[in-house]
């Protein structure tokens, strides 16, 4: 049981450095091009979900998965949100289809959205202690090594697959909740919404989950993220202050460049205000994801830099005329 463990998580743990490396690579090899960030994220996007879809066809358990995503942040940052995310794509495609209806997004006031960023912990911590009681009322026949390997992974510790919700193609390699064709489909949480309502209301749980998260994120950019219970333990690890040296992928901001134009705050998929607030260095705010929307659109050369380690991957550039500017 425990060599099937360590082997399991070997090979997840090649699988995901394989991925990062790749991501990191093409990063670094398109260095300072800043103008394609929107076109390079959705090609990773895209990337990672067909990556995803292959990983959960592996036979490599759920919750390792988990343990590497929640592992990632401590060097990566938020990054899984902005550039990997399956669920994060999902949204960002609804916003690309708003933008060419021309609708306007709308805006949730700055308290309320930071009100729902730290609600998240609460929900996460509820979430996590309903996965504790639910492990107490159903304690594993004998408490030896192996039956507590076997808890982190599975039994009543499936509850904690939810926060693997967020990761779910649309087309999964499992018996999915809609099948045409052949094909099963899925979408991001529905497969618990499911599980966890009762049997007469499956059907009308799932579709109004369905409606709220397609309806609210065509309106509100990365609406889900603002609950996501996955995105606040994503984040938890960089609110800790031991934990605030260790990533080596940074957003930073020239305060003697930044003429306060606002553009970073309104191009912001999730409204963080604190790369136009702050008074220049490190952005650390655990609200950014890291997609760097901001750095594209940010219109003075070298305000904003992103940098892995000690090394440029992208840069704010003038992108307005000296007219304008002037
Ligand atoms: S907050 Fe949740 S849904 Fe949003 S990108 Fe992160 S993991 Fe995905
Ligand atoms: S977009 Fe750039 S210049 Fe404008 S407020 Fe933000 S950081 Fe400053
Ligand atoms: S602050 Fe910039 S990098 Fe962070 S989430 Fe907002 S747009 Fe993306």
């Amino acid at each position: 049981m425990i060599m099937e463990l360590v082997a399991e998580s070997l090979k997840l743990t090649v699988l995901a450095g394989l991925a990062i490396a790749g991501i990191l690579v093409i990063i670094i090899w398109k260095k300072n091009q800043t103008t394609k960030v929107t076109y390079m994220k959705a090609v990773i996007q895209a990337a990672s979900l067909a990556a995803i879809f292959y990983l959960f066809t592996y036979p490599v358990r759920p919750l390792l998965i988990l343990a590497v995503i929640l592992i990632m942040p401590i060097v990566l940052g938020r990054f899984f949100c902005g550039w990997i995310c399956p669920f994060g794509l999902y949204m960002d495609v609804l916003t690309l289809i708003r933008k060419t209806f021309q609708i306007r997004y709308r805006v949730i006031p700055d308290k309320l959205n930071k009100f729902l960023h730290n609600f998240r912990y609460a929900l996460l911590l509820l979430f996590l202690s309903l996965a504790l009681i639910l492990s107490l009322i159903e304690p594993p026949s004998t408490l030896n090594r192996l039956t507590i390997m076997a808890l982190l992974f599975a039994g009543p510790f499936e509850h904690l697959g939810l926060l693997l919700g967020p990761m779910v193609p649309l087309i999964v390699p499992w018996k999915g909740p809609l099948e045409i064709g052949g094909l099963y489909f899925s979408f991001p949480y529905i497969q618990d919404v499911i599980k966890y309502s009762s049997e007469n209301f499956v059907t009308i749980n799932a579709l109004i989950f369905l409606a709220l998260t397609g309806v609210g994120s065509f309106f509100v950019r990365r609406v889900w993220c603002r609950f996501c219970p996955t995105g606040a333990s994503i984040a938890v690890v960089n609110r800790f202050k031991g934990f605030k040296w260790a990533p080596v992928l940074h957003l930073n901001k020239n305060e003697t460049k930044c003429t306060k134009c606002g553009i970073c705050k309104r191009v912001c998929p999730v409204q963080v205000t604190e790369v136009y607030e702050q008074k220049g260095g490190k952005i650390m705010t655990s609200m950014c994801m890291l997609c760097f929307r901001c750095v594209e659109m940010c219109p003075y050369e070298d305000c904003l830099i992103v940098n892995l380690g000690r090394k440029t991957v992208f840069k704010s550039r003038n992108w307005l005329e000296p007219s304008e500017v002037d």
